[in-house]
């Protein structure tokens, strides 16, 4: 069997609010909270890159970071600049760990090269109930979703389900993909709302152990379609997300690099590796990116990596409810400067309600 689903359990105590809240049909940004604040914060004021690459020495790693407790999520569609896109919910709820596996994310490589992580990890004991992460009509239940084999039951998915939001992303149809389920509770054709139950986690199909393997696909239904998830669910509310993209001197991507994090002031420290090689994983139309880091507490972080025998960092911020940006270009070094403004037609254009298949 060519793919694999890992897992690593984390321990961890769930967030006080449920994400199962109602989601809206179309992808209008929100600001619920602290709304003044939000609309009027930049979209990014990252801190001054370092001038120049320079010499430094790693510290001595300190302890694990704490992880096991997030803030309620933001609501959904949750956009506060116009090029992020926090459409969905988590599917597991937040009194479970509804974060990703983080030793296994989206572009992760586990089990040898070419095999590519489509998707997140939730680690969830088996029967956690899975929900909806966004509205939407129910397009696959059952085995054979990874091979679009209809019942073939050696399928790497187990069983699995597929959603068609009622929403698009730049005029194109958006999907999510539940896999390794143990139960199904929806049919095809049914319309879910956000947060409702779809089934419970299980660990059929190509897998290690019980848990939640989830996607986020467009424009098409396919294996090939697959985006970063964590571009997609909403962070937890002071929280924001990191987006990086990480290239040798002639910018070529470095896969598989491992990059390090650390929160200013704090023994918080995050490894994090770029996407893995040869897979059928795509970047974010507007970043590009070939890493992304969520679930990061607001507040300015040193970034940090070795290349070609050099060790190279700058700070930057993060901000809550939103993407940070960085790059990293070999001997150029880091830069914080975002990509240009998309056109006008690369915004989000809410799609009707596609009938039943
Ligand atoms: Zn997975």
């Amino acid at each position: 069997m060519r793919y694999f689903y890992g897992l690593i359990c984390l321990v961890g105590i769930g967030t006080a609010a449920a994400c199962a809240q109602s989601g809206r049909a179309t992808p209008t940004p929100v600001f619920d909270i602290s709304e003044n604040e939000f609309i009027a914060a930049p979209i990014f004021t990252g801190v001054t890159p370092s001038p120049v690459p320079f010499l430094f020495s790693l510290p001595t790693p300190g302890a694990e970071p704490i992880s096991g407790w997030r803030p309620p999520l933001y609501p959904i569609p949750w956009s506060v600049s116009p090029y992020d896109h926090f459409y969905f919910v988590r599917p597991i709820a937040a009194d479970q760990v509804n974060w990703p596996n983080p030793d296994y994310r989206y572009g992760g490589v586990f089990f040898g090269p070419n095999i590519v992580h489509t998707g997140v990890d939730i680690p969830t004991p088996e029967e956690t109930p899975i929900m909806a992460a966004g509205p939407g009509t129910v397009v696959w239940v059952g085995w054979g979703l990874f091979t679009e084999t209809p019942g073939n039951e050696g399928d790497p998915y187990g069983l699995a389900v597929g959603i068609r939001h009622d929403f698009g992303y730049y005029g194109n149809q958006l999907y999510t993909i539940y896999a390794h389920m143990s139960e199904i509770s929806v049919t095809v054709g049914q319309h879910v709302k956000t947060g409702e139950t779809i089934g419970l986690v299980g660990a059929t199909g190509a897998t290690t152990g019980p848990h939640l393997h989830f996607e986020v696909r467009y424009p098409n239904n396919s294996f090939q379609d697959t985006y970063n998830p964590e571009l997609w669910i909403a962070p937890p509310q002071g929280w924001g997300v990191l987006a990086g993209r990480v290239t040798d001197t002639k910018r070529k991507t470095l896969n598989s690099f491992v990059v390090n994090l650390n929160r200013e002031g704090t023994r918080e420290n995050y490894l994090v590796k770029t996407y893995g090689s040869g897979g059928a994983i795509n970047p974010d139309p507007y970043y590009n990116e070939n890493l992304v880091l969520g679930d990061l507490p607001a507040g300015i972080y040193k970034i940090s990596l070795r290349f070609e025998d050099r060790e190279y960092q700058t700070w930057l911020e993060i901000f809550p409810g939103q993407v940070s940006y960085f790059t990293f270009e070999g001997e150029s070094g880091f830069d914080l400067e975002r990509p240009p403004a998309p056109a006008l037609d690369f915004l989000p254009i809410p799609l009707p309600v596609t009938p039943t298949p």
